[in-house]
């Protein structure tokens, strides 16, 4: 990991671990996490290191899960992945550490650093993946002969990553001699820049040049790091002509990718963009009890209900969940059951009821209390009245919700991400000395994270 890639993330750290430390009970478990020495972030994976091998695989296997759910909890979903490194305070290595171990090919595997849990077997296709997931079933049968790149977009949670890997996994078990090569867009440039400073730009690009298969994931962190894009695009063109199989995932569209120089742009658009959206409750259902049967949990249908229904768009949060209640189950020595389903997750509920905020719904707030309709907020008028409410409406999506200023402006009728920066300071600036405006934002926060609105 580059030193100078990783922002302190420590504080999320230490808030996950003692999450997930008041939830064991005994003191060899706790000793166990306390073990466990954060190293740092990369991209949306948080490592930290464990005093030996032995103690390094019962951490991952107790409590990985229950720390990646407590870390992307704690950090908004920024960090999604934990990975227990085993503490040897040596070289970085080109490549990303092994993950966990336990097949016949573990080099190739390891070497390849994919999830071998994430394979085509454990992914639950539904209608809304059913198209990603063919595709992804073609590419790896047939690489670099059928969608090439393959470019797999989704939101947060959806699976990007899982079906990536499923890919890499599968041309693995059929020629386990392929040269595959998985690795995030952060990575990649961390690589990269670790091999500018070693003065080794031949090696990066000869070892990059000669796999068979690459699958870089998250591509949306390539946005704005040109050097990064320069080298990409190199390496790209050097695979494809070769005819090599590259299979991006990103959360964006390429168009949408900001500051992405536009002959990448063209690149991931010249093979098969196939997205996945969020999954139907039938899939939800079916990706609960999967994960049930996996893990040998007895999970009642009334609960498996509940949970589906609770969280709707991002399967890692769903798994979470599961998760979550099967520590809070065995830690209490229950079974299952409705009544704990609703205790263990009573916080997050209750966290995700007040997040209900949106673009939308701030809109329609700050319409009625103005007494405009949401389609003239929206509008170009200039005039006061509505262009006041719109900047105090804004300034709310600003405050209250995770969408980025080109988002909001996108929102807002197509305006550009400047004319909502501008609409935020403004309403921060006439905060201060305002008293009328300020009620009036606190009124209209008061109703939007009031639990009936
Ligand atoms: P993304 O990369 O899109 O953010 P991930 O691939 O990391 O999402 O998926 C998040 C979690 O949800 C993973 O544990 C993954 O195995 C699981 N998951 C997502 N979609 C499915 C599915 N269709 N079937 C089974 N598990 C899924
Ligand atoms: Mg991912």
């Amino acid at each position: 990991m580059d030193k100078g890639l990783s922002t302190n993330d420590h504080p999320t750290w230490s808030q996950a671990v003692e999450s997930v430390t008041s939830l064991v009970s005994d003191d060899e478990s706790q000793q166990l996490i306390a073990s466990l020495r954060p190293l740092g972030r990369e991209g949306d994976t948080f490592t930290a290191e464990a005093p030996d091998a032995a103690t390094a695989a019962l951490a991952r296997k107790r409590y990985g899960k229950l720390i990646e759910g407590s870390l992307a909890q704690h950090s908004g979903g920024v960090l999604r992945h934990l990975n227990i490194s085993v503490a040897r305070g040596g070289q970085q290595e080109l490549f990303p550490s092994p993950r966990p171990i336990g097949r016949p090919d573990r080099t190739t595997r390891d070497r390849a650093a994919l999830q071998e849990k994430y394979t085509f077997e454990n992914f639950i296709v539904g209608a809304s993946n059913q198209f990603a997931n063919a595709a992804a079933q073609a590419v790896a049968t047939q690489p670099g002969e059928t969608y090439n790149p393959l470019f797999l977009y989704g939101g947060v949670g959806l699976g990007k990553t899982h079906l990536a890997c499923a890919i890499g996994n599968d041309v693995l078990d059929r020629n386990p001699g392929t040269r595959v090569v998985y690795l995030s867009s952060d990575s990649f440039m961390s690589e990269l820049i670790t091999s500018l400073r070693r003065d080794r730009m031949e090696e990066f690009k000869r070892r990059f040049r000669q796999v068979d298969f690459l699958i870089l994931d998250d591509v949306q962190f390539l946005a704005g790091r040109e050097r990064t894009q320069e080298e990409f695009f190199h390496t790209f063109n050097s695979l494809y002509e070769s005819r090599k199989q590259i299979v991006l995932t990103s959360d964006k569209f390429p168009k949408e990718i900001p500051d992405l120089e536009e002959r990448l742009r063209n690149r991931f658009e010249s093979g098969l963009i196939a997205d996945i959206q969020a999954p139907d409750i039938e899939t939800r259902l079916a990706i609960l009890e999967k994960m049930a049967e996996n893990e040998g949990l007895a999970l009642p249908s009334d609960v498996a209900l509940f949970l589906a229904e609770t969280f709707e768009s991002n399967v890692r949060e769903l798994e979470g969940s599961l998760t979550r209640l099967s520590a809070h189950a065995s830690l209490n020595g229950s079974p299952i059951n409705i009544d704990l389903a609703r205790e263990a997750l009573k916080s997050f509920v209750d966290s995700r009821f007040s997040h209900g905020i949106n673009i939308e719904s701030i809109q329609e707030a700050v319409g009625s209390y103005f007494h405009i309709g949401r389609v003239e907020l929206i509008s170009k008028s200039r005039t006061r009245h509505i262009s006041n409410p719109r900047q105090i409406a804004m300034f709310l999506c600003r405050r209250h919700t995770d969408a980025s200023f080109p988002v909001i402006g996108a929102r807002f009728g197509g305006r550009d991400h400047s004319t909502v920066i501008h609409a935020t300071k403004v309403i921060e600036r006439r905060l201060k000395h305002d008293p009328t405006l300020r009620e009036t934002i606190d009124k209209l926060e008061a109703q939007l994270t009031s639990p009936d609105s």
